[in-house]
């Protein structure tokens, strides 16, 4: 059995060694995705000297305060005038500033009488207002928006801006996905008996989309030992670059998921992690047609197997490809937890904030199986190894789901 902190590096290193494949995809199909080359400006942005403000445009000497005024600029419509000390041209937001002009006075500091633009009594203004300078903002040429970036809303200015209609981004990688258990039934039917049903499949397919992949079922297997090592095959040997098993990981007489994994030429790189829930997770790697293929064998229930899949396998995803998820809050406890052993427990909790402060609810029910504690919870407590029995008031790590 090894540390959660050692689990992570070996899954990093392993990780590092998928391509990172790219795509070319349009900008407004482009969001969350993750920009695979630096996007340089086109043009000098602004592309010319401009008015910030609605006004009049002046060649500016302290002492006048009265203009001539010989026509009109708006935004989109210029028309150059040889403007002196004494003249002015009226401008609008992001007309272009005539050639004599330095500086810009807003409409709200002027009276107009039609043919002559008087300063207002007590306004002053200053060389160069309300211009907004050519290339200020980016030079032609200048990197605008570096690889590596995942692309959220505010991108989009200045992507759309240097005229970037088609994006080139990582590909999405292909995930797929295996329930095993004799006890499975689809989410269609009503389970009878001892059966229940495949929640898994449904958890782990949007967790995959939620983490911006491409999942892909091969659907609920029995515990049918040769059924399972010739979907496992099939799986392992179809165009996927993870692969994700669900149950039968553990020790149990049926549990033979490790054991076809291990025949079947997956090179083992840990079975069981010091974590609660989710010990008995299995990952290795497969190499197939020269792809290297990442294979976890994740625990059955329902709460280890979503637990699991966030802290290992959504973890490492999200810091390969540089997703910043900007969900980890330090929340002060408002309860005493019991924890006596010396494993990393990922506990369901309710995070809120009060005065600028979080807090965070233990959940109570500390069971792998408990679905209504984990869709009432909306973090995961960290209690780290080391730490025994956390007390109300001490601060501790949560990770926002
Ligand atoms: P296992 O890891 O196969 O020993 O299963 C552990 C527990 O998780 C058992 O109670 C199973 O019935 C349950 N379980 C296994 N697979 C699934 C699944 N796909 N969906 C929901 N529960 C499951
Ligand atoms: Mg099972």
């Amino acid at each position: 059995m090894i540390n959660y902190g050692d689990a992570i590096d070996i899954i990093n290193a392993e990780l590092s060694k998928i391509e990172k494949r790219t795509e070319i995809v349009d900008l407004l199909d482009s969001l969350g995705r993750i920009l695979a080359k630096d996007v340089f400006s086109d043009i000098d942005q602004p592309p010319f000297n401009n008015s910030a403000m609605d006004g009049i445009a002046v060649k500016f000497n302290s002492n006048i305060k009265s203009w001539a005024v010989l026509g009109e600029i708006s935004a989109g419509n210029f028309e150059e005038y040889n403007i002196d000390e004494n003249s002015c041209v009226r401008i609008m937001t992001g007309g272009k500033i005539p050639v004599n002009a330095d500086t810009v006075i807003p409409i709200e500091l002027i009276s107009d009488d039609g043919d002559v633009i008087t300063l207002l009594d007590d306004m002053s203004i200053k060389r160069n207002q309300h211009i907004r300078e050519k290339a200020s903002d980016l030079h032609i040429g200048m990197l605008a928006i570096k690889q590596d970036t995942q692309i959220k809303s505010n991108h989009i200015p200045m992507l759309a801006t240097c005229g970037v209609g088609k994006v080139t981004v990582y590909s999405r990688l292909k995930i797929g996905l295996l329930v095993t258990g004799d006890e499975l039934v689809e989410i269609s039917e009503k389970p009878e008996g001892d059966k229940i049903r495949a929640s898994n499949l449904y958890t782990l397919i949007l967790a995959i989309k939620e983490a911006g992949h491409i999942p892909v079922s091969f659907g609920l297997v029995g515990d049918d030992r040769s059924l399972t090592e010739e979907k496992i095959i099939t799986a392992l040997n179809s165009d996927i670059d993870i692969f994700i098993t669900t149950g039968g990981v553990s020790v149990g007489k049926y549990d033979f998921i490790k054991e076809i994994l291990q025949q079947n030429d997956i090179d083992e790189k840990f079975w069981s992690v010091n974590i609660k829930p989710g010990k008995p997770v299995f990952f290795g790697t497969y190499k197939h047609n020269n792809k290297h293929k990442l294979v976890f064998g994740l625990p059955g229930n329902p709460v280890s197997s979503f637990v699991t899949f966030l802290v290992f396998v959504k973890y490492t995803l999200d810091k390969y490809y540089n997703i910043n998820s900007n969900n980890i809050v330090r929340a002060e406890l408002t309860s005493d937890l019991n924890k006596k052993d010396g494993k990393r427990h990922f506990s369901r909790g309710m995070l809120y904030k009060k005065d600028e402060q979080y807090f965070v609810v233990d959940s109570g029910s500390h069971s792998s199986g408990d679905m209504a504690g984990l869709s009432n919870a909306n973090c995961l407590i960290v209690i780290k190894e080391e730490r025994i029995s956390p007390k109300k008031g001490e601060k501790i790590e949560c990770i926002v789901i």
